[in-house]
């Protein structure tokens, strides 16, 4: 298998996959050695969507509006996400911009 990206040769071998910072386990797959880009195969990706699927991990990352309320803009932290990191109302929470992105620290 060569590398979709960058054309070089992938070598075969056992590769970590995170989800949302969590192992879902080691995975047979093909690592791109120009690139360092990780493939798998068409079976091995309904293996770790299953292992995703079991821990709660699947389908977590969504879409939301951003609101506003004055002069302040408002971000709904749906249900499953808030659980998921154990947040909870009237936590104090820490809010960090980064590059194009806003971290939210519980
Ligand atoms: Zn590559």
């Amino acid at each position: 298998m060569k590398c979709v990206f960058c054309k070089a040769e992938t070598r075969e071998q056992e590769v970590e996959y995170k989800e949302y910072g969590i192992s879902l386990g080691t995975f047979p797959g093909f690592v791109c050695t120009k690139c360092g880009e990780v493939f798998f195969e068409g079976e091995v990706v309904d293996k770790i969507q299953q292992k995703s699927k079991e821990k709660g991990l699947f389908g977590l990352s969504r879409k939301v509006k951003v609101g506003k309320i004055g002069d302040s803009l408002m971000v709904r932290i749906p249900k499953e996400i808030a659980n998921f990191v154990k947040l909870k109302e009237g936590k104090e929470v820490r809010i960090t911009p980064e590059a194009k992105k806003i971290i939210i620290e519980n």
